[in-house]
């Protein structure tokens, strides 16, 4: 990785640059940080002639040399001062990131998601979210609907709140960067799909949409798991969210097994900010706030909940895992309690 010594390469600097890791068949990838561009080399970047010629460039500050499997998301990398920006919040800042919002959104009927979002932003959340395509294990069920995007994109025009929605596939994610969704959510199913990472990391470069990474069910390592978050941020997004959801086989009660606990470990690896998900965690709305309270304890970042005004008449997931907007309150004035008193390595 190339850290210059201004915030950014010049033009005629990137062509030297170019030029120099092209005789070793190397490509350059700009990923705009928080403070200053770094340049990613890409291909075989172990010829130690081309790291001497680019180190002895008088406007290239170091050549990083990072022997790890993920070399951006690592701690040690130059983008470990990355701060990631949704809406007014700075990721890590002050307080809990809280995202919330339903499941689904009921495109037949609009008004439980919008009266839900301003429920939520009462209640304190810092962005929306809704399912407008449905990732669904059974065929026959709501597999989502294109309408909801303009329920979600009134959401935000009404509340000024962030807005989080799931892509799935090329054609999702060319509509949600049309309409600028703020997170473009990756689910468990997709969290493998390198492909699919790939894309996004590519058509979301040099936007504002960060990518909230969900945990895959069968990702074992937390090593695995930050590599996949690499493909998102090798491509040109360094805003992605690490999103542990719980894993399978489940522990008896629960949906899954909880993992909020997993939290110190890849925070002791990687930079990138965690953002649980106890919702599909432990499946249940009764277990939702403890599994909340942990994750924080744990060093969570943020959370993202399911939680809707009236969770019988949702769809999907809601009837089982949303808690309302008052518990959602409530849930977000304890969760920064234990943030206040938390201590952190
Ligand atoms: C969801 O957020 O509604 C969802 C389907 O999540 P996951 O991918 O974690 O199952
Ligand atoms: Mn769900």
């Amino acid at each position: 990785m190339i850290i210059p010594k201004a915030g950014k390469l010049t033009e005629a600097q990137m062509i030297e640059v170019e030029h120099i890791v092209s005789e070793f068949k190397c490509s350059i990838l700009e990923i705009e940080g928080h403070n200053q561009c770094v340049y990613a080399i890409l291909g075989d970047e172990t010829h130690s002639l081309m790291f001497k010629r680019i180190a002895g460039l008088s406007y290239v500050r170091k050549v990083d040399k990072i022997e790890s499997p993920y070399k951006l998301m690592d701690r040690r990398s130059a983008l470990s001062d990355h701060l990631i920006k949704i809406g007014n919040r700075v990721i890590g800042k002050d307080s809990p990131f809280i995202i919330g919002g339903p499941c689904t959104i009921d495109p037949s009927c609009p008004s439980l998601f919008l009266e839900t979002a301003h429920a939520l932003k009462e209640a304190g959340v810092d962005a929306l979210r809704g399912g407008v395509w449905k990732p669904r294990t059974n065929p026959y069920s709501y597999q989502g609907h294109d309408k909801a995007i303009d329920i979600i994109l009134q959401a935000r025009d009404e509340t000024h709140l962030p807005i989080d929605i799931e892509v799935m596939d090329s054609t999702n994610l060319k509509i949600a960067l049309d309409v600028k969704v703020d997170i473009l959510q990756v689910g468990t199913r997709n969290a493998l799909n390198f492909s699919l990472l790939k894309e996004i990391g590519s058509c979301s470069a040099g936007t504002e949409s960060a990518v909230l990474l969900k945990r895959g069910r069968h990702m074992a390592s937390p090593d695995e798991f930050i590599a996949a978050a690499e493909y998102i941020v090798a491509k040109g997004n360094p805003n992605v969210l690490l999103c542990p959801r719980g894993t399978t086989p489940a522990l008896d009660g629960y949906r899954n097994h909880p993992d909020e606990s997993i939290t110190p470990l890849i925070k002791g690896k990687t930079w990138a900010p965690v953002v649980v998900d106890p919702s599909h965690s432990v499946g249940h709305s009764d277990f939702v706030f403890s599994c909340s309270m942990a994750s924080i304890a744990y060093g969570a970042d943020g959370l993202c909940i399911e939680s809707h005004i009236d969770p019988a008449k949702g769809i999907g997931d809601d009837p089982k895992q949303a808690i309302t907007p008052d518990k959602m309150k409530r849930l977000i004035s304890s969760c920064r309690e234990i943030w206040n008193c938390r201590y952190l390595p």
